[in-house]
């Protein structure tokens, strides 16, 4: 049983027992390769949740017609990579325990292993859609094995050839790619193919995990490692719906908002509503 957290994202205030998406924050920042600051992506992201609209017109669906428990942030210690990663993972696992779907606000794109743990611990043939600007599939970055640039890797080491299919990747090193060709499914600068990869999909059990830097950073500004020449927020909507309303999506998180880097708030503002559509596509 998990307590209720005194500041939820909008419409997310139901009781735990009725919930069967349950969202918490994992606001970790310390492998980020180059500008720090995604630790406080989930608060920012409560607070502003209350500037968009609870109903979505795109779904002609209402967030108070469903349940959502928002769980809180997990107190991570940010001198331990490792502690914080099994720390996600047991959150998530306690969620999935009860029978509900975690739903994970990140952080840099790191604190998906944990949760990406979790639930391969469960499901044993675990798929993974990812969209993200970069492949994140380095072995080692600096020598750490645990970096948001690897996590996909370390994803790979879990679920196997032939599980991880990526969109909307523009940026890593040639050896990314190259392992991409051998390993996993990658589709370069967009969303083409993803109609194919859900009908391949119906009926597995998936995780998805979306770096918002899939985004372009004329769009979304707020982020640690902004690479130009990414997807539009249509274009990401519609993506996002897409999977989590036609696949058995079985975790999920959102990633690298980092909102200090835009003053406007429009990244945090973006980040919202694609969040509120994806609660929304899985209900
Ligand atoms: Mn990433
Ligand atoms: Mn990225």
């Amino acid at each position: 049983m998990l307590n209720k957290n005194i500041q939820t994202f909008i419409a997310c205030d139901s009781e735990y027992e009725d919930a069967k998406v349950v969202l918490f924050g994992a606001g970790f920042d310390g492998t980020t390769s180059f500008r720090p600051g995604t630790r406080f992506a989930p608060s920012a992201i409560r607070n502003e949740s209350f500037g968009i609209e609870t109903y979505s017109p795109y779904q002609n669906k209402d967030m108070t017609d469903y349940s959502y428990f928002d769980s809180g942030d997990i107190e991570l210690p940010f001198g331990s990579t490792n502690r914080a990663v099994d720390d996600i993972a047991s959150r998530a696992g306690i969620i999935l325990e009860d029978g509900k779907l975690p739903f994970m606000i990140g952080g840099e794109h790191l604190v998906t292993l944990g949760s990406v743990r979790a639930v391969k611990e469960r499901y044993s043939d675990l798929y993974i859609v990812h969209f993200d600007a970069h492949a994140d599939l380095r072995d080692d970055y600096l020598g750490q094995k645990l970096s948001h640039a690897c996590v996909l890797r370390r994803c790979h080491e879990l679920v196997g050839d032939g599980h991880i299919f990526q969109f909307g990747i523009r940026s890593g090193d040639r050896e990314e790619f190259y392992f991409a060709d051998e390993h996993t499914e990658m589709h370069k600068f967009s969303f083409d193919g993803l109609e194919e990869t859900v009908e391949k999909l119906r009926g597995k059990k998936v995780y998805f995990t979306l770096d918002l830097d899939v985004l372009d950073p004329s769009v979304f500004p707020g982020t640690g490692t902004p690479e130009a020449g990414g997807v539009t927020f249509e274009e990401l909507r519609n993506a996002v719906t897409l999977v989590c309303s036609r696949l058995d999506i079985v975790g999920c998180d959102v990633n690298e908002l980092s909102p200090v880097y835009d003053q406007s708030g429009v990244s945090t503002a973006v980040a919202c509503k694609i969040i509120r559509e994806m609660l929304l596509a899985l209900s």
